[in-house]
């Protein structure tokens, strides 16, 4: 989508937008789209929009399409954005407020990458570490519109590069309980925000 052009209309604008979404707004409207963040990120290359072009997006109030976008749900909260950003925006902050108000407004059910995040976290909670055909299973059954016939060929490749583990016994861990009190801690301090 990296030269998608906009035929932009008063209707699109959304002036709130940059206020519910950057903890600092007056510091994101300071960015100079010099592109050093989308140059570190290093799942840049798979996102709809790369980080500079979502931070110019919130700028201009184009709710709609950042929201429906994969980028935030790509983004690993490595920090290198925030870290190298000449004017100290805080990006990954900013990555993490977009995927929660997805989530809040239920948008997270139209993107395959929020659904493959979902799997990978349920599969995680319940084993303690990934378990490869449940979090798979668990994926195609989620996402509407994937085929698993398109994606037979790459399995199979990861699978026998020992990628992918057919072996279910491998994943549980014993402190599941330790586990579990990770991911409720989590999900009180989400509630407290
Ligand atoms: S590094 Fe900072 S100033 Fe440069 S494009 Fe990214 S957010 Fe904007
Ligand atoms: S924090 Fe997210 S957006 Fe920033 S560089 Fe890392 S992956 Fe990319």
């Amino acid at each position: 989508m990296a030269d998608k052009v906009f035929e932009l209309t008063p209707d699109m604008l959304d002036h709130n937008f940059a206020d519910e979404v950057a903890p600092d707004r007056q510091k994101l409207l300071t960015c100079i789209q010099c592109g050093t963040c989308t140059a570190c990120c290093p799942t840049a290359y798979a996102m709809h929009y790369t980080p500079r072009q979502i931070w110019r997006l919130i700028q201009l109030g184009l709710r709609e399409e950042v929201l429906s976008s994969n980028s935030f749900w790509l983004c690993t909260a490595c920090y290198a954005c925030t870290q190298h950003c000449p004017r100290g925006i805080a990006c990954t902050e900013t990555m993490a407020t977009l995927r929660r108000m997805a989530v809040s407004l239920g948008m997270e059910k139209l993107s395959s990458t929020a659904h493959f995040c979902a799997a990978f976290r349920d599969t995680v909670r319940r084993h303690g570490r990934l378990h490869d055909v449940e979090m798979i299973t668990l994926f195609f059954g989620r996402a509407k519109g994937l085929k698993v016939v398109d994606y037979t060929r790459l399995g199979f490749t990861l699978w026998r590069k020992g990628k992918v583990s057919l072996d279910a016994s491998r994943a549980n861990v014993k402190e599941l309980d330790q586990i579990e009190a990770i991911f409720r801690k989590v999900e009180q301090l989400e509630a407290q925000r």
